[in-house]
């Protein structure tokens, strides 16, 4: 008997199972093509979260196995963990470091509630950000 063939949404061209990943109740990709899709979700804010459909946004644990280490960049997965992180928080609350040369985003647990406002803190500039106006804080209890 023949091994059942799936065909790749993004390439199509087919593959057995084991050269790929069912990414959604629709959708077969296969590894190189998955690799390719999550490469380019974090170099274009458009193209993020990977994705087959509309109807799912790819997660890095689906994915274990196409993802081996030769195939994507050794942050790839804090990054994208990091970004999707970014992408399901609300739009108020969504801070960045206000330094060009860094502008990562300034995750939750960053948070301090301090006499002033809510600011957030980027340990690797010093800086401390407004979560209210996005601007940074020139010294306690007063920002631009
Ligand atoms: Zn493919
Ligand atoms: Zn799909
Ligand atoms: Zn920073
Ligand atoms: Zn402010």
């Amino acid at each position: 008997m023949a091994e059942v063939e799936y065909e790749c949404c993004v390439c199509f061209e087919d593959f057995p199972l084991s050269q790929g990943t069912i990414c959604c109740w629709e959708h077969f990709v296969c590894g190189g093509c998955a690799v390719e899709v999550f490469n380019r979700s974090l170099k274009n804010i458009n193209e993020f979260p990977a994705s087959c459909c509309t109807a799912k946004e790819w997660h890095v644990g689906q994915f274990e196995d196409v993802l081996q280490d030769d195939r994507v960049d050794k942050n790839f997965r804090s990054e994208y963990h990091l970004r999707m992180e970014a992408h399901h928080t609300p739009l108020a609350l969504k801070t960045y470091c206000t330094n060009p040369e860094c502008s990562r985003f300034l995750r939750r647990e960053t948070f301090r509630e301090g006499p002033d406002y809510s600011a957030a803190y980027c340990k690797d500039c010093n800086i401390k950000v407004c979560v209210g106006c996005k601007a940074e804080f020139e010294r306690p209890g007063k920002h631009i």
